[in-house]
């Protein structure tokens, strides 16, 4: 874990999952309290910073996302790098976006450190009378891996600050 200026820690995290399930929206969500209805595809990686409390000490994070697409290029391998965690998103109302997960799990796991800690996001739980992945099945992917499962809204923004802040905890409480 690195120092710097006011911040007690520096914690990189990234967003992974299939193109469109909402990683864009949930960082701009967590990071600026915005969200917006069209897609508009990530050009190779961003990132966001925010800085949060936790135990009375400044965490600051740095929040990487990129679109799908990028998956079997080289920055594969900068991407996740020193990640110390991982949000691995997919959509509700997307089967297909749940059957990729394990590319992506897989994807963090060779490419983030082995304690990186990752936590599964259902996103889009505004819709979800129209969900086509079952909160148990996305709770028994979970448990069989030992993570978390929450359901999110970027739209409403339901459970987005506890995702990211459940995971800054997490990694707190992991490498400090
Ligand atoms: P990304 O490709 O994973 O970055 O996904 P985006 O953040 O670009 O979102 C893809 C589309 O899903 C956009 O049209 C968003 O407006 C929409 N979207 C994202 N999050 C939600 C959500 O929580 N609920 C609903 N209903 N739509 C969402
Ligand atoms: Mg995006």
């Amino acid at each position: 874990m690195e120092s710097s200026g006011a911040a007690d820690y520096i914690f990189k995290i990234v967003l992974t999952g299939d193109s469109g399930v909402g990683k864009s929206n949930l960082l701009s969500r967590f990071t600026r309290n915005e969200f917006s209805l069209e897609s508009r595809s990530t050009i190779g990686v961003e990132f966001s910073t925010k800085e949060v409390q936790v135990d009375g000490k400044t965490i600051k994070v740095q929040i990487w996302d990129t679109a799908g697409q990028e998956r079997f290029m080289a920055i594969t391998k900068a991407y996740y790098r020193n990640a110390y965690g991982a949000l691995l998103v997919f959509d509700i109302l997307k089967a297909s976006t749940f059957q990729n997960l394990d590319q992506w799990y897989s994807e963090v796991r060779a490419n983030a450190g082995v304690d990186c800690c990752i936590i599964l996001i259902g996103n889009k739980s505004d819709q979800r009378h129209i969900r086509a992945v079952m909160s148990d099945a996305a709770k028994k992917y979970a448990d069989e891996r030992n993570i978390k499962y929450i359901e999110t809204s970027a739209l409403d923004a339901t459970n987005v600050e506890q995702a990211f802040r459940t995971l800054i905890q997490d990694i707190y409480k992991q490498f400090s």
